[in-house]
């Protein structure tokens, strides 16, 4: 069990269960507060073997040292980071992989997940991994012909994934929401039921050099479908697209860089994965980067009011 303060109370989290308790009759001081975003993510690399139309993911190639990444979930870790999530580019493509999860794993109290599209879990990697992974995500951006438009790959290899994914850790499965896709939402989170996901996650797709946010008539759609749904797997969105959607925020006074940040596979620290301001994150470690970031965020407050 680890523990974390923050404006809301404090939140105790255990890794192994996925269990959540907030303590909110206890209210720090703000000088109390943990440091730390309480989630992490860190695109491990850029370099992925698919070529999908709406990846948010840079093109130039681009990776993180282990030793780097080690070093920083160290300092997150000791500042109340409850969670870190390896994705890319595509995670499982960098070299050690597997060696960062077991050493976050042993040498951390952080929860470990990763964002795979799912066609390189091979039975060995899955067998090195197991232990060392509590959560992961698969991307399931529509079923059958659907699938092999939007992503390049046959249907049948990702179900093999789905199958490797199940015996590693708990596992959600992520869908990219678009004109595809919405269409074949029930049939997708009939999928999940029926592979034992534990979470479905929705993404709304956002705008990228190659390809156009989800436009009104699928936000609508999507807000009748999230209205209606009855399915027994646990629904989730991710923060941007969340808009109008109806959503329960246990922690809503824990917002921004206190919630969540992201590191490129360049070593930026940046607010989300989406975000253009960054600072690098050098010599003097991650939470001097937070702190300029943060700091940078401020002025830029400070001049609009
Ligand atoms: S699998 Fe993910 S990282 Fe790879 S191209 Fe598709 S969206 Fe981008």
């Amino acid at each position: 069990m680890k523990s974390r303060s923050g404006p809301n109370g404090v939140h105790i989290f255990d890794r192994l269960t996925g269990l959540n308790v907030l303590l909110d009759e206890l209210r720090p001081e703000e000088a109390a507060w943990s440091v730390s975003p309480r989630q992490v993510s860190i695109a491990l690399t850029n370099v992925c073997d698919l070529q999908c139309a709406y990846c948010y993911a840079p093109k130039h190639k681009a990776s993180l040292q282990a030793d780097q990444v080690l070093g920083w979930l160290k300092e997150l870790d000791a500042e109340g980071c409850h969670g870190i999530g390896f994705g890319g580019g595509e995670p499982t493509l960098h070299p050690d992989f597997v060696g960062i999860c077991k050493k976050v794993s042993e040498e951390t109290q952080l929860a470990v997940t990763f964002t795979t599209h799912g066609h390189r879990l091979t039975s060995k990697m899955v067998e090195q991994l197991k232990g060392s992974v509590h959560f992961a995500r698969i991307s399931v951006d529509g079923i059958g012909s659907t699938y092999e438009a939007q992503r390049g790959r046959r249907f049948d290899e990702l179900l093999r994934g789905l199958d490797s994914i199940s015996i590693l850790s708990p596992f959600g499965i992520n869908v990219v929401v678009n004109e595809r896709t919405v269409a074949e939402l029930d049939a997708i989170s009939e999928l999940a039921q029926r592979v034992g996901a534990s979470e479905f996650l929705l993404l709304p797709q956002q705008a990228t050099k190659g390809g156009e946010a989800m436009n009104e008539m699928v936000g609508r759609a999507l807000q009748d479908w999230v209205s209606n749904y009855r399915g027994k797997v646990r629904l989730a969105v991710s923060e941007a697209g969340a808009s109008g959607l109806p959503t329960c925020d246990p922690l809503p006074d824990e917002r921004g860089l206190q919630a969540y940040a992201h590191i490129d596979a360049s070593g930026m620290l940046r607010a989300t994965s989406y975000s253009a301001a960054g600072a690098k994150i050098g010599g003097a470690g991650v939470l001097s980067a937070l702190k300029q970031l943060r700091s940078t965020f401020e002025i830029k407050r400070e001049k609009r009011s």
